[in-house]
């Protein structure tokens, strides 16, 4: 069956002369969750744009659920619902207008979507705002009926690009379940977000994206189980003198605050050797976590070459 998304050594090359997407292919199943992560200027929005029609890619081809952007825009276009960082729609529309306004770009007759837009705005906690101008809003309303808008014509795809950023932690859980109920039913989604321990949360796959080329890919958790390197910290039961810390420089230790240690563990160093090194030396070791997410490690690793 075709992919939902199906990009193949895509590039785009500004009038300015920036290069954006330097050859980038990736393949997006049905039914996926999909995380597509870069820092700034990695050419997350371009892809992106490209594949919504806001932008012209130079070369490569771009198929929507099987459908090419070349062969049939219009048609690849209905496939797709996309959620943009940005708010764009208008400040002076009654919010249920916004999203019905939406469907008529799409040709669906006003009774239609009517009550789908209602249905959708009420899911997403705006249903005692369906009358009042958009302009009064929250941001973190804000970004929920764009996302309202962007699924009215029930696309196959959703993009959002950043769906999550300025929206409050219980907020983001709201948004979390919604758009994981909305996969289980069959919406493949796509989305770039900063908030990489989201990608860990919601998505399946991920492809990471720097300077225009894909640097990664694939499932979330064989990535990160193929992590050569994992720094943990250790809350020890008294603080290490430098002559213990010498001792566990296999591990690169480090005194990263009183009474704590930080090592970096690896296939042939693990985490079983690293306690029994640190007991050796007479320390015990009172707790440990991951320094960081490790998305987040795998993603620095990645990007900062
Ligand atoms: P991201 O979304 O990952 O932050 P972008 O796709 O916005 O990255 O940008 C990728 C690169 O393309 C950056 O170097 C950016 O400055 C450049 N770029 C983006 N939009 C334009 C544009 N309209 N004209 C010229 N350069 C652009």
């Amino acid at each position: 069956m075709d992919n939902a998304l199906s990009i193949t050594d895509l590039k785009k090359v500004y009038q300015n002369g920036t290069t954006a997407l330097r050859g980038v292919s990736l393949e997006v199943g049905r039914g996926d969750f999909f995380a597509l992560l870069g820092p700034n200027g990695a050419g997350k929005t371009t892809l992106i744009n490209i594949v919504t029609g806001l932008v012209n890619k130079t070369s490569g081809k771009v198929n929507i659920q099987g459908v090419s952007i070349d062969d049939n825009a219009p048609k690849a276009k209905l496939h797709v619902g996309v959620v943009p960082q940005e708010f764009n729609f208008g400040i002076f529309e009654d919010v249920i207008d916004v999203v019905v306004n939406q469907a008529g770009y799409y040709g669906i007759p006003r009774r239609e979507a009517l009550p789908r837009a209602e249905t959708y705005l009420r899911k997403l906690g705006l249903g005692d705002k369906l009358h009042v101008q958009a302009r009064t809003l929250s941001g973190g309303m804000k970004r929920r009926l764009m996302i309202a808008r962007g699924l009215v014509h029930e696309p196959k795809l959703l993009i959002l690009d950043e769906p999550t950023a300025g929206v409050d932690i219980e907020l983001r859980r709201g948004m979390w379940e919604f758009l994981n109920d909305l996969n289980a039913k069959g919406t493949t989604i796509i989305l770039t977000t900063h908030y990489l321990e989201e990608a860990e949360q919601l998505c399946k796959n991920v492809a990471i994206i720097n300077k225009g080329e894909i640097v990664a890919s694939g499932e979330i958790r064989s990535l990160l189980s193929s992590m050569d390197e994992e720094t943990f910290v250790f809350d020890l039961d008294q603080d290490p003198d430098q002559n213990q810390i010498s001792k566990l420089s296999t591990y690169q230790a480090q005194r990263s605050a009183p009474h704590a240690l930080e090592m970096t563990l690896t296939k042939a160093h693990p985490l079983n050797s690293a306690i029994l090194n640190i007991n050796a030396l007479g320390l015990q070791v009172k707790s440990m976590r991951n320094k960081t997410n490790r998305l987040e490690e795998f993603f620095i690793h990645h990007t900062s070459k």
